[in-house]
């Protein structure tokens, strides 16, 4: 058992079938994301009692593995979810990293806020992925580009089918080693402009990272592959051809000129934490950094005129991915032979740098989890 400064005790329940060193090292010498998951997950549960207050309790580590539900569970039935993604990076001396965990923490409450969900005090938050992370770190990779994936979410477990916020609540944290995402070459995509989709309506639950969101994004991802794309492009609300964000990544634009330009949060849009951290690498280059309204039209004339030097996508998984191309039923911008941006290429380095520690964080964004 473990004291925190939550107060809350993580109590340990080791799994007796947790995978050898051998069955280990086979998973990580090509882990690939998302497959494959350690030998543990961190559980805190949330209830409200009969005076109508909530509390969490039962912090616990527990073998990894089904979860039991009753089958009348608000989450499977009203999509009560929430979650969030981060990763742990193993440094040269074997120590164990992780990047800017707090502005998960806020931002998952922020997300419970807007699903009726309770409100997770940002310790637990940071003692759950600290905690699992001890006991599974013999999991976290140490090759170019590998990582340990945190998936930490909130699901309503309450056994009751009236519409109303659940009062019995699981967050939960579970681990996924990640092989480098590109397999060490970074291409290009191409990106599906959705017409006949929206991601997010206005008040809707755009800026929350909620499942249902993922949940949307599907057929029209389906449309994306079906038109030769690797993602999708979403535009606002309002059909005014404002770009918004990809089904799971916010969007770059890189200016000859020296401007760096992305999406205005709008409400519509999941404000990243890549986002957030490559506006604040941009302005420390001198680059001109501006939030705002960028259209299609600005979109497609930058590229025409060369006025627009680089377009990237950016989110925790990927870090930073080029867009070569933009289509939709009518036209296609850009080039299917592009290469990496030299700017979009520097930030992604300097980024990742600051994450596996071979470049200084001057910013504090580093946590040392183990
Ligand atoms: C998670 C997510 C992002 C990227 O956020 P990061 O914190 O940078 O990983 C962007 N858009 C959506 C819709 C997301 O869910």
């Amino acid at each position: 058992m473990t004291q925190t400064v939550s107060g809350l005790e993580f109590k340990q329940q080791l799994s007796d079938h947790a995978k050898s060193a051998q069955e280990r090292a086979a998973v990580l010498a090509d882990p690939g994301f998302g497959n494959h998951f350690t030998d543990h997950t961190a559980v805190v549960d949330y209830s409200v009692d009969a005076d109508g207050h909530g509390s969490w309790k039962n912090a616990r580590i527990e073998p990894y593995g089904p979860i039991q539900l009753d089958p009348a569970a608000a989450v499977l039935h009203y999509g009560q979810e929430i979650f969030e993604g981060l990763k742990a990076y193993r440094h040269a001396d074997g120590s164990v990293w992780t990047f800017r965990p707090e502005a998960n923490a806020a931002r998952l409450n922020r997300s419970a806020a807007r699903l009726a969900l309770p409100q997770l005090p940002e310790q637990v938050f940071l003692e759950a992925v600290r905690e699992l992370v001890n006991v599974d770190k013999d999991w976290v990779p140490d090759g170019d580009g590998e990582s340990l994936y945190l998936r930490p979410f909130m699901i309503a477990t309450e056994a009751f089918l009236g519409v109303r916020p659940a009062r019995e609540v699981s967050f939960r944290v579970i681990a996924s080693p990640a092989g480098n995402y590109f397999g060490g070459e970074l291409k290009p995509v191409s990106i599906w402009i959705s017409h006949n989709y929206a991601r997010a309506g206005q008040g809707g639950t755009g800026a929350a990272k909620c499942g249902g969101n993922y949940a949307a994004s599907l057929a029209p991802q389906l449309e994306a592959e079906a038109n030769g794309c690797k993602q999708v492009l979403f535009l606002d609300p309002h059909n005014d051809d404002a770009v918004e964000e990809l089904g799971g990544m916010n969007v770059f634009f890189v200016f000859r000129d020296g401007r760096l330009v992305t999406p205005a949060l709008s409400g519509t849009i999941l404000e990243g934490v890549t986002r957030s951290s490559i506006l604040e690498l941009g302005r420390e280059r001198g680059m001109d950094v501006q939030e705002r309204k960028i259209t299609l039209d600005e979109w497609r004339s930058g590229i025409a005129s060369g006025e627009i030097s680089e377009v990237f996508a950016c989110g925790t998984a990927a870090v930073i991915t080029p867009i070569g191309i933009l289509k939709d039923e009518h036209e296609t911008i850009g080039s299917a032979d592009a290469v990496p941006g030299e700017v979009s290429m520097s930030i992604r380095e300097q980024l990742l740098g600051i994450q596996t520690g071979v470049v200084a964080d001057t910013h504090g964004w580093m946590t040392r989890l183990a």
